[in-house]
């Protein structure tokens, strides 16, 4: 880049699913705009976690853009649940094919993003000092993208190779004959450790809570499947766009309660043949009531003690605290059968705490783990992260992370009252992380498309939610939740996976469905709630 910053409508910061068709979308709506992203390629969090076993939970026919009915047709998947590589490749043919690239710095992190009052614009500052002068800022940063490495006594001191499973070497891992420690089980993890476990000499899994799973069923893409979904693509994005999570299937329409328990049982097998997500729509009750969780919930235990032949380990591995779906649903492929591996030992951390990693391993307070290499598969500072990492100034100077001191305020996680004319994608408040993310994604950017297209229309220059339609939003978003058992885990949700983050239930959980009605409303009724200033 120059010396001189470069002007343009929009700076997009991000080239995952979101930057990606952001920029595809105002680019053909005539705005200038540039992408930063700070890897050297684009996909986001297909580019960066490339960890062995790296999968979509979310099945490929809907894991995609739907705005082009030509790439729908033209590209083939071929499993199920696409992995990493798979969906790496179609992001980068993506780009290729609406020549998204010639519009993206890459390698570049953005550190500073300030708005200017008096110019009405904002200065977006990179790591290496470059500034871009924009209108608007679109945050595209991912909800995450953001590694949490737990600040773990004497993290610095190991001797071997530590690894974390969302900044993952591009050149691979090899394993073999090494002595390895997972600290985590997680959705990552639980992808990660079934494959670490065939090529390490040794492996052993540091447990702080226990996950609920339910099979993947992952395999090759039946051709006929793929026919009939291509024949009728419409009608299923459709049916994704107004469902509850962005998936293309009913949700359930029956309570767990109103069955007996050998129907329940009948439901609940079913289901874990299908495999997938869908398990939770199995009743309608399940998020909401407790007894009802509590049947899905046994169902699943039932099902460890079966395929774990230990009754011990069994037991470590069964969730006990916190209501089945209400922590990030892992799906499962042969995570519990590494298990009955004579090379897999399960450390439960809860009962024997991790004291401090050493120059050679990992110390509990029972025991000495010696390791050649550590896995940290310990999520991410999720929803804030990447933002918080930004220093974001408003109006007045006023910095988000101090905004945001306790907990995230936005208005439909796309606005931000103080900071006219910044966008978030699939930020807090929005039902991002509890959706088929694409669908969500494509939602939002859409919905900031056709906002920037109103303003130049009508000569607006700047626009800004009101701190009363934003504080209305965060009590509506926390009233919904209430509703739910959500709130009754420490889940990454509201915070709890990193020491000193506020607990706030970040995502909205109304449904995407209802979610895209009311910021269509919104926005027919001039963007009631936002605050327009015209030249
Ligand atoms: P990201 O893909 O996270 O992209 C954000 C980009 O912003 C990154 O490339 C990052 O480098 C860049 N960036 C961030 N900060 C800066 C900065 N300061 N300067 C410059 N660049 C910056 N969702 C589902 O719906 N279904 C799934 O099955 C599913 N599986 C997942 C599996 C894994 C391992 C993970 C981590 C997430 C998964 N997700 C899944 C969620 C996934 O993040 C979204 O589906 C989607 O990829 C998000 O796209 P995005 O563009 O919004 O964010
Ligand atoms: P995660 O779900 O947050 O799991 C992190 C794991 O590390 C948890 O078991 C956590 O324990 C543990 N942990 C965190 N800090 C720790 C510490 N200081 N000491 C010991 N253990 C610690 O992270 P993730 O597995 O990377 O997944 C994050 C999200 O990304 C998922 O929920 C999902 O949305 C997405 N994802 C999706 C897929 C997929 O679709 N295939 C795959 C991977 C990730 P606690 O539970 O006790 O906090």
């Amino acid at each position: 880049m120059s010396d001189a910053p470069q002007r343009f409508d929009a700076v997009i910061v991000g080239a995952g699913f979101s930057g990606m068709y952001m920029l595809h979308r105002l680019r053909e709506l005539g705005f200038s705009c540039h992408v930063l992203e700070a890897g050297d390629g684009v996909g986001g969090t297909w580019y960066w976690n490339r960890y062995p076993g790296a999968r979509c939970d979310s099945e490929s026919m809907y894991y995609s853009y739907s705005f082009s009915s030509e790439l729908e047709q033209e590209w083939n998947w071929t499993e199920r649940y696409p992995g990493q590589p798979e969906i790496l490749k179609y992001l980068n043919h993506v780009a290729d094919r609406f020549d998204l690239r010639r519009d993206i710095t890459f390698d570049t992190r953005v550190n500073a993003a300030h708005y200017d009052e008096a110019a009405n614009e904002w200065t977006i500052t990179t790591a290496a000092g470059d500034t871009l002068v924009a209108t608007f800022c679109i945050m595209a940063t991912g909800c995450l993208s953001s590694p949490n490495a737990p600040g773990i006594t004497g993290l610095d001191t190991f001797e071997g190779a530590t690894y974390h499973t969302g900044e993952w070497p591009h050149e691979g891992v090899d394993f073999t004959g090494k002595r390895v420690g997972i600290i985590g089980t997680g959705s990552s993890a639980i992808q990660a450790i079934p494959l670490i476990a065939e090529q390490a000499e040794h492996l052993t899994v540091f447990q702080r809570t226990p996950n609920f799973m339910v099979p993947a069923h992952n395999g090759p893409l039946d051709p006929e499947f793929e026919r009939d979904w291509k024949a009728d693509y419409a009608e299923w994005r459709r049916k994704g766009r107004e469902s509850f999570g962005g998936f293309p299937y009913p949700a359930g329409n029956r309570s767990a309660l109103e069955l007996s328990a050998e129907e329940q049982l009948e439901a609940y097998e079913e289901a874990w043949k299908i495999g997938g997500f869908r398990f939770l729509s199995t009743f309608y009750d399940l998020i909401i009531n407790e007894d009802a969780n509590e049947t899905a919930a046994e169902f699943v235990r039932s099902k460890i003690a079966q395929i774990v032949k230990d009754p011990e380990t069994a037991q470590k591995l069964m969730p006990r605290d916190y209501p089945i779906g209400t922590k990030r649903l892992a799906l499962d492929t042969h995570y519990f059968e590494t298990y009955n591996r004579d090379n897999v030992t399960l450390v439960d951390i809860k009962t024997n705490p991790i004291e401090a990693i050493t120059p050679s391993g990992i110390r509990t307070a029972d025991d000495e783990h010696t390791f050649d290499a550590i896995v940290f598969a310990t999520g991410f500072d999720a929803m804030t992260g990447a933002l918080s990492k930004i220093d974001i100034r408003g109006r007045g100077d006023l910095a988000l992370q101090e905004k945001w001191e306790a907990g995230p305020k936005a208005y439909l996680g796309l606005g931000i009252a103080g900071f006219p004319n910044l966008f978030t994608i699939t930020g807090p408040g929005s039902p991002s992380v509890l959706s088929n993310m694409p669908v969500s994604i494509e939602q939002h950017v859409d919905w900031i498309a056709d906002c920037l297209v109103y303003l130049r229309e009508r000569n607006v220059v700047a626009i800004e939610a009101t701190v009363e339609a934003e504080e209305a939003w965060v009590a509506h978003v926390n009233e919904v939740a209430g509703f739910t058992l959500f709130p009754r885990a420490n889940s990454w949700y509201i915070g709890a996976n990193i020491p000193g983050k506020p607990r706030v239930f970040m995502p909205y959980v109304g449904g995407v469905g209802p979610y895209r009605a009311r910021c269509n409303e919104i926005a027919a009724k001039d963007y009631d709630g936002f605050a327009l200033t015209s030249v």
